[in-house]
């Protein structure tokens, strides 16, 4: 029973993982609503069957099916890591489904908001190496809304309401700057939105766990820089653009992946150990 949910807890990961990959490969003004799974040279819309995760690139090979062109290598793995690291958030939430409480639902929940924001966020980043507003407004919105019922639950939660609004608090201000930065300079300040991604990653992890984090990230981004230098030096590139390229470290990348696997880490140690 445990093997086939994760199975199809995979496939649901790898669905989400596959869709973010052909959502900002193709056009990543696209609207979700009026997105299409196209192929990302050719724009040919896929059929149900061109899109299924992992099975569609094995049986084509990887490549489209109607211009032949290779789809990448890079949108397997994410698909795999994304369904490897949602089978791994379930499980490591201890739910049993015959004796579940509300309160590892409303967790559950919790966990997922939270994995679909930070996922998608990560894949913007690594693409075009900016924070995407929008989803990071639906993270915040779907954690204040779990908040609530925590502050109304307060008995059983523990839940401490004076530091979260004093995030929500911090977070408004942040969005406050950041417009007022968008006007006065009309361009985004990557700074201001790692700042912005950071409160509202605080508010969902414990904050020695934030702190576990900040470290990581820094050590990653640091061998992220040392990569693409080598990575430059081995090219022997004179383009000025690919110079530009290298020195943009993915910050955001690393703490959106960083704070997922820290968030599996702790909820199995406290639920299943
Ligand atoms: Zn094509």
């Amino acid at each position: 029973m445990n093997i086939i949910l994760g199975i199809i807890i995979f496939m649901l990961g790898a669905c989400l993982g596959g869709v973010f990959v052909n959502l900002f490969e193709s056009d990543y003004n696209t609207s979700i609503l009026k997105f299409k799974v196209c192929c990302p040279h050719c724009k040919h819309k896929f059929k149900l069957i061109d899109a299924i995760p992992i099975f569609s690139y094995i049986i084509s090979d990887g490549k489209c099916k109607y211009c032949g062109k290779s789809i990448g290598i890079k949108s397997l793995w994410i698909e795999v890591c994304t369904g490897a690291l949602l089978t791994l958030g379930y499980f490591s939430m201890g739910i049993n489904f015959k004796l579940v409480t509300t309160f590892q639902l409303i967790k559950l929940i919790e966990f997922l908001c939270m994995f679909i924001t930070l996922i998608i966020i990560s894949n913007i980043d690594l693409k075009i190496h900016r924070i995407n507003k929008k989803i990071l407004l639906f993270g915040i919105v779907a954690q204040a809304a779990i908040n609530v019922y925590y502050y109304l639950n307060i008995e059983i939660t523990n839940f401490s309401y004076y530091r979260y609004v004093l995030y929500l608090i911090m977070t408004i201000s942040l969005f406050v700057l950041d417009i007022i930065y968008q006007k006065r300079i009309a361009s985004n300040s990557y700074v201001i939105d790692i700042v912005l991604l950071l409160t509202y990653i605080i508010t969902t992890i414990e904050y020695e766990l934030f702190i576990v984090v900040l470290l990581n990230t820094l050590v990653l981004s640091l061998f992220n820089k040392l990569f693409n230098k080598v990575d430059y030096i081995k090219n022997d590139s004179t383009d000025i653009l690919k110079e530009v390229e290298q020195k943009k470290i993915n910050v955001g990348f690393w703490l959106c992946i960083n704070t997922i696997i820290i968030s599996i880490i702790e909820n199995y140690l406290m639920y299943v150990l």
